[in-house]
């Protein structure tokens, strides 16, 4: 299988590093619960989306990040299984250099840049399964979904949207050699 794979806040955590630096820079304990929806500066009160945002381009900030446990694992388990592992990322072009050579190759160096796809409409890519923390980039996707839980995504019903929700990459791991052992079955 072609395995599409998320970056932010699914082969790493991205919120945790975020909401930790915007805390020490702004002064405030927001917490990861604090985060109900998309927008990651609503629970900062008075304080400019930009500014929250902002913390995203302060330099050394995307080699704060650390990888999701279990992630590296994951994806050489499915490699060796003999899938395609590409990492799928909407990523901005200030943030590239760092989040590739400081954050995914650093963590994940058997990685290869071009297996590496940088791009807003993931729906327009072609695989077998998509393992993602964004809706949005799951619905009306033509692969199977598997939906990571993140903050943001907690009260969706990825069920009722033709999802399957893991919390955890061992859980994404049971999902996925499930498919290759009973090809064309739902779990
Ligand atoms: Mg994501």
């Amino acid at each position: 299988m072609t395995i599409l794979v998320d970056m932010d806040d699914t082969v790493e955590q991205l919120l945790k590093a975020w909401v930790k630096r915007a805390n020490e820079k702004f002064g405030r304990e927001v917490t990861l619960d604090d985060i109900t929806g998309w927008n990651v500066a609503e629970p900062y009160t008075g304080i400019s989306r930009s500014e929250i945002y902002g913390v995203t381009y302060e330099k050394g900030f995307w080699e704060s990040v650390e990888p999701m446990p279990g992630a590296a694992e994951a994806l050489r388990h499915f490699m060796d299984q003999g899938h395609e592992v590409y990492i799928v990322t909407a990523t901005e072009p200030e943030h590239v250099e760092e989040k590739m050579n400081g954050l995914l190759f650093r963590y994940f160096p058997f990685i290869r840049w071009d297996h590496v796809i940088i791009a807003g409409r993931k729906q327009l890519i072609r695989g077998d399964v998509l393992i993602d923390d964004g809706i949005h980039n799951l619905e009306g996707g033509d692969y199977r979904k598997v939906l990571f839980t993140a903050p943001h995504n907690r009260s969706y019903d990825a069920r009722a949207n033709g999802m399957i929700r893991v919390d955890t990459w061992e859980e994404a791991v049971r999902v996925i050699d499930g498919w290759t052992e009973c090809p064309g079955e739902e779990q």
